[in-house]
């Protein structure tokens, strides 16, 4: 990550403590970052957790609540960091949840509590960190989105809108800022094994690893993997891009 440069790049993970942040975090600090997780103060227990989980990394990875769907905590905790860092770098949007229904028995509140966070917390975060990255000339944007996002599924009209909309972000903020050293991308996972997917019912979840060329579920290491990639100094050539994670369960030109 700080191939090219001589001081560490701050990351911050937002989801920073969720099955997916977690990874991304432990591979970001691993490859030379300080990394920031940021994620919601009431899941006190799972802090703990994490903060055991990532002990091993030398105090190269920070804990700082926020909800990403509230504009004004996202504005306070990035004047917070940067304050405190010097800088961010590295932004990773990976905050997200789900609200599954079918259409005809989705509520207004579902709909909107999930776009919230999933895409009005890309918005939310990028709006608040981007001046300091065109300024510094050096930005590094990975927004998480989801296959769901690329083939629409079953009950999660709500989902797949959201994670549509966030790769059209990327597209939109990468035109804006490409002349500025400022990238910005999209990981896109199939499904991997995480809660998220172990909250679906066994049967279903068979069927749909046996959907998968690659034959299993991704690991958070291999989502990891890849944000680790675009977020590095030498990835500045590729901006705007979708870069799918999902062992060949969708696959497009
Ligand atoms: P997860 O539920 O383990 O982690 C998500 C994290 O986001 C949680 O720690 C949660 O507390 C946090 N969060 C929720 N609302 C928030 C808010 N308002 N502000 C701040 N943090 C908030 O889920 P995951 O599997 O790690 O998923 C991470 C991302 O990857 C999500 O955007 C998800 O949609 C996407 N994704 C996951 C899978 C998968 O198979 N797990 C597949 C495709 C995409």
């Amino acid at each position: 990550m700080s191939d090219l440069s001589a001081t560490p790049r701050h990351a911050v993970v937002t989801g920073g403590i969720g099955g997916l942040g977690t990874e991304i975090c432990r591979q970001l600090a691993g490859s030379g970052c300080h990394v920031t997780a940021v994620d919601l103060a009431a899941r006190a227990e799972r802090v703990a957790a994490f903060r055991d989980e990532v002990a091993d990394l030398d105090g190269a990875i920070g804990f700082e609540a926020a909800d990403v769907s509230k504009f004004d905590a996202c504005a306070q905790l990035a004047t917070r960091l940067q304050r405190q860092h010097g800088s961010i770098d590295i932004l990773v949007n990976a905050a997200g949840i789900t609200r599954d229904a079918s259409l005809r028995k989705m509520s207004p509140e579902h709909w909107h509590e999930l776009l919230q966070v999933n895409l009005d917390g890309v918005f939310n975060m990028c709006r608040n960190v981007i001046d300091g990255m065109l300024t510094r000339g050096f930005g590094r944007i990975v927004n998480i989105s989801s296959v769901n996002g690329q083939t629409g599924q079953f009950g999660q009209t709500n989902y797949s809108a959201a994670k549509a909309g966030v790769h059209g972000f990327s597209m939109a903020l990468a035109r804006e800022t490409a002349r500025k050293g400022v990238t910005v991308n999209t990981v896109s996972p199939g499904y991997c094994d995480t809660p998220m997917v172990a909250a679906v019912p066994a049967d279903i979840r068979e069927q749909i690893i046996a959907g998968i060329p690659v034959g299993r579920l991704g690991q958070p290491a291999d989502i990891a993997r890849a944000v680790a990639f675009l977020a590095a100094d030498a990835a500045g050539y590729i901006t705007g891009a979708n870069l799918p994670v999902n062992g060949g369960y969708f696959m497009s030109f």
